[in-house]
C-alpha cells in the first residue's frame, strides 16, 4: 500500500512538474537545500535516502529522475517549510 501511494504521489508531482515547463533547481540550489534542510532534518532516512514525512527520496545529487529537491515545484512537506516550491 505505501508503495502505491508513493508512486501515486510520484506521478501527480510529475504531472505537476510538467505542466510548470519541467523548471529544475540548480545543483548550487540543490546542494544548498541539501545542507541546511533535508541532510540534518530529522525526517530523513539515512538508509532509505527518504523523507519520512512524504516518502520522497532526497539526495546530494543532480539526478533528475528520484530527487525531490531536483524539481523546483516540489516543497517541503512540513507546515513550516524548510524550503517552498520555486516555479
Ligand atoms: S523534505 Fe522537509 S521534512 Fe522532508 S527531509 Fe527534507 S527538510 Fe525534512
Amino acid at each position: 500500500m505505501k508503495f502505491l501511494k508513493q508512486v501515486f504521489h510520484f506521478g501527480f508531482a510529475w504531472c505537476r512538474w510538467k505542466l510548470a515547463g519541467s523548471p529544475t533547481r540548480s545543483p548550487e540550489e540543490i546542494r544548498r537545500l541539501w545542507l541546511t534542510c533535508c541532510g540534518p532534518c530529522v525526517h530523513y532516512h539515512q538508509d532509505l535516502e527518504q523523507c519520512t514525512i512524504c516518502n520522497c527520496y532526497v539526495r546530494d545529487e543532480t539526478d533528475m529522475k528520484v530527487n525531490k529537491l531536483v524539481y523546483a515545484t516540489e516543497r517541503c512537506p512540513l507546515k513550516e517549510p524548510c524550503f517552498e516550491r520555486e516555479a
